[in-house]
């Protein structure tokens, strides 16, 4: 049987995806790999496949008992032979499933790292037929990872410690330089064939909903609307509080939607009842917050609303991908308002804990900009991850709107905007500044701004064009935000950002409606 055979055989799948063929092959080629691909982007078929037509048994390591619990289950509700061995396991029933391995019963079997650090399993191992050990999250075993597992520094001590070495292989969905050096040094990789599929989810269809006023009646109307509008579709709402979750889900039930809820804050067994019902299909919306959804493999969700924007891409990116894992289309759709970003920005500052505030607050800010840049949201997702494309994606909310734009030359009034911010030294915040440059009167210790040289320059401009425009600016980092303190409070001012001088700007552009184009000419 070849790859694709095993494909369909075993899991019912007519063609591979991205970078799976490729993987697989060199696998079964007795090569090391290091894969690295995007949650939903179907790692596990990319060890499991060559573990079912390698000749011995292969290992799977894998971080958390309950992803692994639930790997086993899918694994054999296909027909496959496969277990996993973990501290809920009794030493009786742990000795049955030995003897199964030893008698060839079992080619799949799933451990926690802290698994090979145990004396009777290295003893066991050493007498079987090991074929392939496989490691997944392998971005555990770096420190510049978020979640770094020491116990992962002890696999290479467990492999060395066998007869033979078997084919090594890593997988992850973090993609960093170092991380992935860590990986191939750490595990002694050996010439290891290095397999990056790339971060784009390309059925899924990425959506700004921006809210400015009334933002809760606003949230709900777009939700129920939705809902109203995808009677059948299975999707998550993610929001970033307790009591959020509670108030939505609350309404969601009097509006008889078919809908769930999930925070930490519910009673242990509810909460898994509730999550089960969700993942067996029993009812199809799950309000929650981001305690939901580590391991969850739920292939047909069509939708992730985030009510409130998370802090960071990452938490972003890995929470909406949890959407359209089946391949199929799905939507992605952040619901936006400023202040919650600012939330965001008290909690950081607010968290004593934090190693690394500033670093933090300019990681909320990237995410923040998510909901205001112009430009392609897949686009800006990638870019954050390092993969640079500079076509626009044309199946993102911003894409399908820039086609009923036109970019209109904005560079003088940038000019006039980074001119005004030099002369007040970077001591004001935006409000101010659109009220200097369309010449309104200010009064008390505020007023000597109505001399300020730059006063009224941009008359003819909204209030709203300017904010725009600043927000561009910041985000092509002519400006940037900046929290000034003043007796013990933060106040965020403007002030100017590392891509001047000002000479070298040309060609800041910006979307203006076509209709507006339409109207005046
Ligand atoms: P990852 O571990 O990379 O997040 P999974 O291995 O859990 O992703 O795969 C995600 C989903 O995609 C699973 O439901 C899996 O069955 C499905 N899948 C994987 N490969 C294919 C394929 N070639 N064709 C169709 N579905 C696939
Ligand atoms: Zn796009």
């Amino acid at each position: 049987m070849n790859a694709k055979e095993a494909l369909k055989n075993f899991f019912g799948y007519d063609s591979f995806r991205n970078g799976q063929e490729h993987i697989i092959n060199s696998i079964l080629n007795g090569k090391d790999v290091l894969a690295v691909m995007p949650t939903g982007g179907g790692k596990s078929i990319c060890y499991q496949i060559p573990a079912l037509l390698l000749s011995g048994i292969t290992y799977i390591i894998s971080p958390l008992i309950s992803l692994m619990q639930d790997q086993v289950n899918a694994l054999q509700a296909l027909g496959i032979r496969a277990t996993c061995i973990n501290s809920a396991i009794s030493v009786p029933e742990k000795e049955y499933i030995y003897k199964l391995i030893s008698e060839n019963y079992y080619k799949i079997i799933y451990v926690a790292p802290e698994r090979l650090e145990c004396q009777d399993f290295i003893n066991f191992s050493k007498t079987i037929n090991i074929s392939m050990i496989s490691v997944d999250e392998a971005h555990c075993i770096s420190k510049w990872g978020q979640d770094f597992r020491p116990s992962y520094l002890n696999i290479l001590n467990f492999i060395n410690i066998l007869p033979k070495r078997p084919i090594i292989n890593a997988f992850t969905a973090t993609a960093t330089e170092e991380v992935r050096n860590d990986i191939i040094n750490i595990m002694q990789l050996i010439d290891p064939e290095i397999v990056v599929t790339g971060y784009d989810r390309k059925n899924l269809f990425y959506k700004i909903e921006k809210v400015s006023n009334r933002i809760k009646v606003k949230k709900n109307e777009f939700i129920i609307n939705y809902i109203n509008k995808h009677p059948n579709s299975s999707g998550i709402i993610y929001c970033s509080s307790r009591k959020e979750v509670e108030e939505l889900t609350e309404i969601l039930n009097r509006m008889r939607f078919s809908v769930t809820k999930y925070h930490a804050g519910i009673d242990q067994a509810i909460r898994k009842k509730n999550q089960e019902d969700f993942i067996k299909n029993n009812i199809l919306i799950i309000v929650a917050t981001n305690a939901f959804g580590m391991g969850i493999d739920k292939s047909n969700v069509r939708f992730v609303i985030h009510y409130n924007i998370p802090k960071y891409i990452e938490d972003y990116y890995q929470e909406s991908g949890r959407a359209g894992r089946d391949g199929n289309l799905a939507e992605c759709i952040l619901l936006y308002s400023s202040s919650d970003s600012i939330k965001n920005q008290h909690l950081i500052r607010n968290d004593s804990q934090q190693e690394n505030m500033s670093r933090n607050l300019k990681r909320e800010q990237i995410m923040s900009h998510y909901g205001k840049t112009f430009d392609c949201l897949r686009n800006y997702l990638l870019n954050y991850f390092g993969e640079k494309r500079s076509m626009p994606c044309n199946n993102c909310s911003n894409c399908n709107r820039n086609q009923q734009f036109i970019k209109v030359d904005k560079t003088e009034e940038a000019k006039t905007i980074i001119e005004c911010i030099e002369s007040i030294n970077g001591r004001y915040g935006i409000s101010t500044i659109i009220r200097i440059l369309r010449g309104m009167k200010m009064k008390g210790n505020k007023s000597d701004l109505n001399n300020n040289p730059k006063y009224g320059t941009l008359k003819g401009s909204s209030e709203k064009e300017i904010r725009t425009l600043i927000d561009q600016m910041i985000e092509e980092n002519y400006l940037k935000r900046v929290d000034r303190e003043f007796n013990n409070n933060f106040f965020p001012v403007i002030e100017l950002g590392d891509n001047l001088p000002i000479d070298e700007i040309e060609n800041i552009r910006l979307g203006i409606p076509l209709l507006n184009k339409y109207d005046t000419d």
